[in-house]
């Protein structure tokens, strides 16, 4: 039955590229409010198309969901989170090629959002209907949960979750992401870490001065500088009293699954244009600070004349913005207690603490069957063990609608060590956009039939 599959699969490779090529010519830039109705309006019709049905269109406060509920043969339910939105093509001059037209170069199609997040979304979608078209039926329930706020902090998707908690329900979901690493293996990851983002504020004067008042009137800039240095020490460990207290303590399974997890140094170094990795760190200690510790980040720090030549001023304001990815353990309005407390207890108290976003770290257990049909899966098709990573050292809203209710979630996908998700010239490879297709129809038999051993 899977030959069939895969041979159908290939056989209309150019019919689920075009379904691709299209949603990528619209330019669904949640941050703009661009090409959101039409975007939908393109999940709608291709829903349409592929399954003869409509999926729902559910509101929240912001985007709505495009959800559908497929029935299988089996009660066993595999959910898919994907989203339609994508981040802004800026800076556009890097392009070397329109962001919203996609292009062929070499083995790889260049677009906006090619691999964050609609090369898998389509992917997943050209699986099942490659499942229905050949055998007639789905071997088990499929459900799609497509949000369109992911690349703007998933602002709406927790309320959305709590609101429809009988909708998301499912044994497993697989989740939005998946890249290969630099040695060319399918990583599969089982988590996410959390996100607090805050901006820290200093003010002094009502407007910017004359720098020749530097001798009176305290500087803003200098302010914050000396706020921010109280964050972290030398060894690039956080200061705020009991950041680390509430991390959950690594097992020895954690240590091993680090072990197997692998990390290209040189490779990786060489595509960063660095020379060292903090700390100088390598090899278990590098991984381990990578996956399993969180971050204090300086994201952007303004203040003053920041432009050409020079200007002599005395800021009035000056301003940093900073995210901390959390891991399991770590609640991020507890840690922005924590950083509260922390610029009171040094004296910075003038200095105003705003939030932009808040995530909860997820990870799912080795020993879910979800887990176990994955590997297998990829293994098998790719005859090569994947790169298991416990959780990406990026953050996501897997808690809010899948840990949060006891669902499990993995991550695998179509994306390469190159894709540039975020950056200019967004690619996937042809050949795994195919391949990815084939990995998710297998994947939904090999689930089907773990689930029913159980039964
Ligand atoms: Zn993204």
């Amino acid at each position: 039955m899977e030959n069939q599959i895969f041979e159908y699969i290939d056989k209309h490779r150019d019919y689920y590229l075009k379904w691709l090529t299209d949603f990528c010519r619209i330019p669904s830039v949640a941050a703009q409010n661009r090409g959101m109705q039409e975007s939908v309006k393109y999940l709608e019709q291709l829903f349409d198309e592929a399954f003869n049905v409509y999926p729902e269109i559910l509101a929240t406060g912001g985007q709505p969901v495009v959800f559908s509920h497929l029935q299988g043969k089996e009660g066993t339910i595999l959910s898919f989170y994907n989203h339609y939105d994508v981040q802004p093509e800026d800076p556009i001059e890097l392009w070397k090629t329109p962001p919203f037209e996609p292009t062929v170069v070499g083995n790889k199609l260049v677009a906006r959002g090619i691999a964050d997040n609609k090369g898998n979304l389509i992917a997943r979608m050209a699986a099942v209907h490659a499942i229905k078209k050949v055998t007639g039926e789905l071997p088990i329930d499929i459900k799609f949960i497509f949000e369109g706020e992911e690349e703007i902090g998933s602002i709406n998707l927790g309320t959305f979750a709590e609101n429809y908690q009988e909708k998301i329900q499912a044994d497993a979901c697989i989740w939005e992401f998946g890249y290969k690493d630099g040695e060319g293996r399918i990583e599969v990851s089982l988590g996410v870490k959390g996100l607090l983002y805050v901006e820290l504020f200093a003010k002094e004067a009502n407007t910017d001065l004359h720098s020749a008042n530097a001798t009176i009137v305290n500087s803003p800039a200098w302010r914050l500088v000396k706020a921010l240095n109280s964050l972290k020490d030398d060894q690039d460990r956080v200061l705020i009293p009991g950041f680390y207290d509430d991390i959950t303590p690594l097992t020895d399974e954690d240590l091993e699954m680090l072990q197997r997890y692998s990390i290209e140094e040189k490779k990786l170094k060489e595509h960063l244009g660095i020379k060292q990795f903090v700390n100088d760190l390598t090899g278990e200690e590098l991984k381990k600070k990578h996956i399993y510790e969180p971050t204090c980040n300086i994201c952007g720090i303004h203040s003053g004349y920041t432009g050409e030549g020079s200007k002599t001023v005395l800021p009035s304001e000056a301003v940093a913005k900073i995210d901390f990815r959390l891991v399991p353990g770590q609640q991020p309005n507890k840690m922005l207690q924590l950083l509260r407390s922390h610029l009171d207890e040094n004296g910075f108290t003038d200095i105003e603490i705003r939030t932009f976003g808040e995530e909860i770290a997820a990870r799912t257990h080795p020993s879910e069957k979800i887990v176990g049909a994955v590997l297998e899966t990829v293994e098998k098709y790719t005859k090569q063990s994947p790169n298991v990573v416990p959780n990406t050292p990026g953050t996501g809203p897997m808690y809010e609608i899948c840990q949060k209710f006891g669902i499990p979630s993995v991550s695998f996908g179509v994306g390469n060590f190159t894709s540039y998700t975020h950056a200019p010239n967004e690619n996937i490879e042809i050949e795994d956009f195919i391949d990815g297709i084939k990995m998710v129809a297998s994947l939904i038999f090999t689930y089907g039939k773990v689930m029913a051993q159980q039964n």
